[in-house]
């Protein structure tokens, strides 16, 4: 927690913090998925697979370019960590950091999830949000952040000196490994921060620390998106459960998830056109 020093505090204080906040990343010129495609599109979707991840479990599924796929509650309110990369090139991951900065701490329809340096352009674009009635709520929470990274036994072993296993981080290691054929210590490099579906979070009003509440969601909630390229997703349903009290151990009442993958018949989506990688020619050149 950030440690005020009234005795450093100068005369022009107040001067000083009346500046008025400027938005760092204006999205005005931020390309925008053709959502008239997309909801055309929408229209006549097929579902062409699915795949239930166990509670306390992660399971990984493919997307290919312009498919779309639902998380969805099933059985009992569930949080769920989301990692997401380029199907051949797993160097290509979601940008959580990246992502927050450019469409604010909460995701919901329209925004788009992000890729890693130098790539840089949507991996993925939120078609529908059944939870997208939420908005902000009295503690300042909302759902669907950008801001937590993901459980991980480290940091349970830091605060709590326990081992615990089922974590999000480690159940994506052991779903990406079977997956893609690789050992955990490979996986581990690729496993990155998450889109937190469905988790209900923000930053407490007096110390500013990061906080969760119960999930709003119940089961037939989904979260929609639309594939921008060849996808590899990763999904582990948290051992925090709703997320109302604790996660990284097996106290919270956890239920399944299920992802659903759809294809459309809609000819229009021949015209939609996503956006390449970065054109940025990584000169990183020195002026002088
Ligand atoms: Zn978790």
């Amino acid at each position: 927690m950030k440690n005020i020093n009234r005795a450093h505090r100068p005369d022009d204080a107040d001067a000083r913090r009346a500046t008025p906040p400027v938005i760092c990343y204006p999205t005005d010129s931020l390309p925008e998925a053709d959502s008239r495609i997309l909801h055309s599109a929408r229209k006549t979707l097929e579902k062409t697979d699915e795949v239930l991840v166990p509670p306390r479990e992660a399971r990984c599924f493919e997307v290919p370019a312009g498919q779309f796929f639902r998380i969805i509650s099933v059985e009992g309110p569930q949080v769920g960590d989301l990692n997401l990369w380029q199907a051949d090139h797993l160097e290509e991951k979601f940008y959580s950091g990246k992502t927050r900065a450019l469409h604010g701490t909460h995701l919901s329809t329209g925004d788009r999830l992000w890729s890693s340096f130098p790539f840089m352009r949507p991996l993925a674009t939120i078609t529908h949000d059944t939870l997208d009635w939420y908005g902000w709520d009295d503690d300042g929470g909302s759902v669907h952040d950008v801001i937590g990274t993901r459980c991980d036994p480290y940091t349970a072993k830091l605060l709590a000196d326990i081992d615990y296993h089922h974590c999000c981080h480690s159940n994506l290691i052991r779903a990406l490994a079977a997956h893609r054929q690789m050992d955990y210590a490979t996986a581990e490099t690729l496993v990155h921060d998450v889109l937190n579906v469905f988790m209900c979070t923000g930053f407490t009003h007096d110390t500013h620390q990061y906080f969760m509440k119960a999930s709003p969601v119940r089961p037939g909630d989904f979260l929609e998106f639309f594939a921008e390229t060849d996808l590899l997703g990763g999904l582990s349903a948290c051992p925090g459960g709703d997320c109302s009290a604790e996660h990284s151990s097996d106290v919270a009442v956890c239920h399944p998830l299920l992802v659903e993958i759809f294809k459309s018949n809609d000819a229009a989506l021949a015209d939609y056109r996503p956006i390449p990688p970065s054109r940025y020619g990584r000169q990183h050149r020195d002026p002088s």
